[in-house]
């Protein structure tokens, strides 16, 4: 934490809060400003008495993409910073801990819940921060579409689920002989459902689709994109599922609204300047074809932060992230720039384009939250569980029957375990 540069954070309307979590918004927002002196001790007051409590039976997990000072908070206090996969295999990893406190969207929770041990709880700071990508790719709006495909292409047809979706998708992948997937290793499960002669149902970012069936050597006349749901929670019409006749590949229509802001002209005007271009696969293809280098959230982490000293990159992934980055790589003498920064006056600067919903679990959502499990009443909506799907407008949390929960949760481990087991195999054959 800097002193002096106030937090990277937004503060919340009052009537965001679920009651539970008013009393210390009220606090929060009455704090005179946001600098770390000021906030930290406030903050120390409701997480320190947790921490000497629970000791290491809590463990406290935040994503990259949440604004810059509060990974750092979640790690100023012990907690653990990944992106998705490296948090969703964290519970497995961490048998000692009996409850994991999450500050990260809610399918990331719920990744960690279907993996975590039957004496582990999984807890959200916020459970309406959503991932609008996910959102665009609900139960409801998948399962009609395929079962429309299913009909037509019967066992030909596998659902391959990247890690953004809600456990009950990727259940559907496991239930059609499929698997999960990330950033990372999208390529390495195609070109393993390739070799199956499989037909390909890729839920739900048509842009990491599309730039793994590059790499997995698809060509684009053999895929097919079906159209964009009009907003969060819509379902699409198909005029006839015979259009995915041809297609050896059929994208589900989302995308994310973060890593779409990118252009090829971004790339070439930082290229001109002397900068290497780095991006995460869910940017458009285009974009992602101009780009030096392509890598997953750890992926671009590790890629910058092993530079030599002196190099410079242009990054093209979530602000927040970028941001962070550019600090912890300054201090080695290494520039990063977010991508969408470039230095042509022409060109839309869209410089700092973070994932909002996820930076909905702010500082009073972390003690409110830790507060509350101390005194022993943590509200029952902020308990994560497989199957649990939440609306985040409103709260309103749909929850599977026990039975339910046991038929999917093992679906979902099933996609997932096979995720691990083809990228473990192609490791060892040393593709990568
Ligand atoms: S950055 Fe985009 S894909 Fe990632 S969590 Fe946020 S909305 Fe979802």
């Amino acid at each position: 934490m800097r002193p002096g540069v106030a937090l990277c954070q937004s503060d919340l309307p009052l009537d965001w809060y679920q009651d539970e979590f008013r009393p210390y918004a009220e606090e929060y927002l009455a704090l005179p400003d946001r600098m770390p002196e000021t906030v930290m001790p406030w903050l120390d007051g409701y997480v320190r008495p947790a921490i000497d409590m629970f000791g290491p039976s809590l463990l406290l997990a935040a994503h990259y993409y949440m604004g810059g000072e509060i990974v750092k908070l979640v790690e100023r206090y012990g907690g653990h910073i990944g992106d998705s996969y490296a948090l969703a295999t964290m519970a497995a990893r961490s048998p000692h801990a009996r409850i994991i406190v999450q500050s990260a969207v809610h399918f990331m929770a719920e990744a960690i819940a279907l993996l975590a041990k039957p004496h582990q709880r999984v807890y959200i700071t916020n459970p309406k921060a959503g991932c609008t990508m996910e959102m665009m790719a609900r139960e409801d709006a998948v399962e009609p579409i395929a079962g429309l495909l299913l009909d037509r292409y019967g066992d030909e047809l596998m659902i391959i689920a990247y890690m953004n979706t809600s456990g009950r998708i990727k259940a559907l992948a496991g239930r059609t002989g499929g698997a999960t997937c990330t950033s990372s290793n999208a390529h390495l499960v195609l070109a393993w459902a390739r070799r199956r002669s499989r037909r390909v149902l890729f839920i739900p970012d048509r842009h990491l689709g599309e730039n793994a069936a590059a790499r997995a050597g698809i060509d684009t006349d053999r895929i097919a994109t079906l159209p964009t749901p009009s907003g969060y929670g819509a379902s699409i019409e198909l005029e006839t599922p015979a259009c995915c006749d041809d297609a050896e590949l059929i994208l589900w229509g989302a995308y994310c609204g973060v890593h779409t802001v990118f252009e090829p002209a971004h790339a070439h005007a930082w290229r001109e300047f002397g900068y290497t271009v780095l991006v995460h696969p869910e940017c458009p293809r285009a974009v992602v074809e101009c780009a030096d280098g392509q890598g997953s959230t750890n992926q671009l982490w590790d890629t910058v932060m092993r530079a030599p000293a002196g190099s410079r990159f242009a990054v093209g992934t979530e602000g927040h992230f970028v941001r962070t980055l550019k600090e912890q790589a300054g201090l080695r003498d290494i520039t990063v720039e977010h991508l969408a920064a470039a230095p042509r006056p022409d060109l839309l600067r869209v410089a700092g384009c973070g994932c909002a919903t996820m930076s909905r679990n702010d500082p009073p959502h972390l003690a409110g939250m830790l507060d509350l499990l101390r005194s022993g009443t943590p509200p029952d909506l902020n308990c994560v569980l497989p199957g649990d799907i939440v609306s985040e407008t409103t709260g309103v949390r749909d929850r599977l029957t026990e039975l339910e929960r046991a038929e999917m949760s093992a679906h979902a481990r099933t996609a997932m375990q096979r995720m691990i087991d083809i990228t473990e195999n192609a490791h060892q054959d040393g593709h990568s």
